[in-house]
């Protein structure tokens, strides 16, 4: 503890912001870092408690608090009031490798759990961490670490979000030889193509990429593993199930979008989603089977996320124009910054439109920031839950997740173009209007309670509001099942990767009865599975596959793709080498 008497002497200061009038001309990050001396002041805040709960990423009532990577923030908020950037950034990898990104995304679970929150602001640890990698990459610490002994072993990491690059990251640094699959032109997953510019800017991930392959990493982007198999069950699949992924597909084709417009459901959105990845199939990118990782690779870990959008339940929407979901719709945004410059604006474009973001999120607020530098003539959040409350209820003390008002960069722009909050509380989508050309004009909205649990519309509250883009941001439903039927592992009820609880060990869709057969199969000569592209997984070859991130724990955080990546690296390299040294 540097300064004994910190937390009395200082204040709690973060890092200023761009005047919302300035940075919504442009899609470029807004924080302004602190000066060094300022930046020094907020470590020394830090108390080094007897029990730091910062770093105790626990789980009370039912919601994590503090860190899931455990960052040992109390030393390093201790190294930055001292200016001792290169131990800060020595204790801060210890646990986390990537703290560029964490620091500039993480909503900052260690500041609802810091103790000097409990009757005063907390400590600026997010801000902190932050300073720490930038600082660190400014002076050069940030140099290529090589393993100077290889393993032999080679493994493939199927996705490059936080979850599949904290995998590849660990695995490298052990000398094991790690080879990144990338659906995508770049990596990066959710933070490349989903979290907007503003939050987090691109070439941060590029530098990261840099310094990864540097390090001996390779990455294949642009590589769709499972989309042979997917071509082949596409083709066996049900007429139902074609015919809303092909309208889907056509109306994709005529806007622009990356995948298509809303579903009426989750097995229909889930039509929708392979329908797109079928046209990529049969286009763009190149594919690498299953089987061909399988026999390649001696361990393989299904990092592909959980980008499976819930749709929306409500009448003739899937053939009306101008309703997307909002990581299409992001991702659009994004290509158009990287393809034709920072003032571009994506396919799917907000200007002169009144927009309607159903889900009162995190994702609908950057769709409602995104939509304001668009210039949208208004922007309506719906939100299904009531509002809460702005102080903790005595029911949520420190230091359990604060369930309290957050006013997000978006509403507080929002606040400040339209002189109100975008959010309406409890509140649903109950239809839509449409123009003549099948575009849409308007939703009408009803109010919604709850009765046991379920959500029902409350008669006579209808509205008209305008709308000529919809953007559904109500949330995920799991993972895409192509890659997880490709590998043939077990998914749970979830629709995500089914693993033994706190284990990233794949279990084998594979029935018991059935696998037999399998072997018999095998035993008698013919090639199980080359007839529909699947790979002839069976319970034990799924031994070597692995799972991690969202695809394993359902859409959540960057810190817990991260937190994940790294335990299940651990448990990757103990069935490598018998054991493992991977903390
Ligand atoms: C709009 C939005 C904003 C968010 N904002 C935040 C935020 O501010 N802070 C925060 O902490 N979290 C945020 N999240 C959540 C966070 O981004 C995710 O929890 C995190 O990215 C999950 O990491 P992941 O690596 O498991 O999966 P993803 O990031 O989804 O990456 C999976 C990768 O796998 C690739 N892939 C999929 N299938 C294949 C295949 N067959 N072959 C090859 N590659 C494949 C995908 O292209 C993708 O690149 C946000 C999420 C969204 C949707
Ligand atoms: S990763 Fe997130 S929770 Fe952990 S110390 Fe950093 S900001 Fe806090």
């Amino acid at each position: 503890m540097g300064k004994v008497t910190g937390f009395l002497d200082y204040a709690r200061e973060e890092n200023k912001d761009v005047p919302v009038e300035e940075r919504i001309k442009n899609f470029k990050e807004f924080h302004i870092p602190l000066t060094e001396e300022e930046r020094r002041k907020q470590g020394a805040r830090c108390m080094n408690c007897g029990v730091p709960f910062c770093q105790s990423g626990m789980k009370l009532a039912g919601m994590f608090t503090g860190c899931p990577l455990h960052n040992l923030c109390p030393e390093w908020n201790d190294e930055v009031y001292n200016g001792h950037i290169a131990h800060a950034l020595s204790r801060l990898l210890k646990t986390n490798n990537f703290p560029e990104f964490t620091g500039r995304v993480c909503p900052a679970l260690c500041e609802k759990a810091c103790v000097e929150g409990l009757d005063d602001a907390p400590v600026t640890t997010h801000d902190n961490e932050l300073y720490i990698i930038e600082k660190a990459f400014q002076e050069g610490y940030m140099q290529p670490r090589i393993p100077e002994v290889r393993s032999g072993k080679r493994v493939a990491v199927v996705g490059a979000g936080p979850a599949g690059l904290a995998v590849a990251d660990q695995l490298n640094h052990r000398g094991h030889s790690v080879t990144v699959f990338e659906r995508s032109d770049e990596i990066g997953g959710l933070l490349m193509y989903g979290i907007p510019n503003m939050k987090l800017d691109k070439s941060v991930i590029r530098r990261r990429r840099a310094l990864m392959e540097a390090e001996g990493v390779v990455f294949r982007t642009g590589v769709d593993v499972g989309r042979e198999t997917l071509a082949s069950a596409a083709a066996a699949a049900g007429a139902a199930g074609r015919k809303a992924g092909v309208e889907a597909g056509e109306k994709s084709a005529t806007t622009g979008s990356a995948t298509a417009d809303a579903g009426t459901s989750a097995d229909a959105s889930r039509a929708v989603t392979n329908a797109s990845a079928e046209a990529l199939a049969a286009g763009k990118g190149s594919a690498v089977t299953a089987a061909a990782i399988l026999r390649d690779y001696d361990a393989v870990v299904l990092a592909c996320g959980a980008k499976q959008a819930r749709g929306l339940n409500v009448p003739s929407i899937e053939q009306a124009h101008g309703i997307h979901y909002a990581v299409d719709y992001l991702t659009s945004q994004t290509k158009a910054l990287h393809e034709q410059g920072e003032h571009a604006f994506g396919i799917i474009n907000a200007k002169g439109k009144h927009v309607v973001i159903v889900g009162g999120g995190d994702t609908g607020n950057d769709c409602c920031g995104t939509a304001i530098r668009q210039g949208a003539k208004s922007v309506t959040q719906i939100e299904m839950m009531p509002e809460p409350p702005v102080e903790r209820a005595a029911s949520n003390p420190w230091p359990e997740w604060p369930k309290v008002l957050k006013v997000d960069y978006g509403q507080q722009e929002a606040i400040r173009v339209f002189g109100h909050d975008p959010r309406v509380y409890e509140t649903t989508v109950k239809s839509i209007e449409t123009k003549k050309d099948g575009s849409i004009k308007a939703v009408i909205t009803s109010k919604v309670k709850f009765e046991n649990r379920q959500m029902v519309l409350v008669e006579g509250t209808e509205q008209k509001l305008p709308c000529d883009l919809l953007i559904i941001a109500a949330g995920f439903t799991g993972c895409e099942s192509y890659v997880a039927d490709a590998f043939g592992v077990a998914l749970t009820e979830r629709h995500v990767v089914k693993t033994e609880a706190e284990h990233y060990h794949t279990e084998s869709a594979v029935k018991p009865m059935a696998a037999a057969q399998t072997a018999a199969a095998a035993a008698a000569g013919s090639k199980v599975g080359e007839k529909s592209g699947v790979a002839s997984t069976t319970a034990t070859n799924t031994a070597k596959i692995f799972t991690a991130g969202d695809m394993h724990r359902g859409q959540s955080l960057v810190v817990w793709a991260i937190a994940e990546g790294r335990a299940c690296a651990s448990e990757v390299d103990a069935y490598l080498m018998g054991y493992s040294c991977l903390a």
